[in-house]
């Protein structure tokens, strides 16, 4: 008897877990952004502003060292200052080699 009633719940458990699971079937994995802080090299998962203050900057953007939120898609020269920008990359791991 009790056994009967285990499976019961079961099924029934089962069930409402069934209907839960509606759209988001597509676990896809999306490639996770990453914005460095160019000023302390923070790497945060989302774009904003640093405790620093500084603007991050999206991996494989270009930024200008010196001033703070120029940033371009592509290699160049910053408006503001004229200097070269430079692609931003996330620091490497160290422990690993
Ligand atoms: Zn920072
Ligand atoms: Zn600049």
């Amino acid at each position: 008897m009790k056994s009967i009633l285990i499976a019961a719940f079961m099924l029934f458990t089962s069930s409402v877990a069934f209907a839960q699971n509606t759209p988001t079937q597509t676990v896809k994995k999306k490639p996770s952004l990453v914005y460095i802080c160019p000023s302390c090299g923070y790497v945060y998962n989302k774009a904003g502003k640093c405790t620093d203050g500084a603007t991050l900057v999206q991996e494989g953007m270009y930024y200008c060292k010196m001033c703070d939120g120029q940033v371009a898609k592509k290699p160049g020269k910053c408006s503001k200052c004229n200097m070269d920008l430079v692609k931003m990359e996330k620091p490497k791991d160290k422990a690993k080699s």
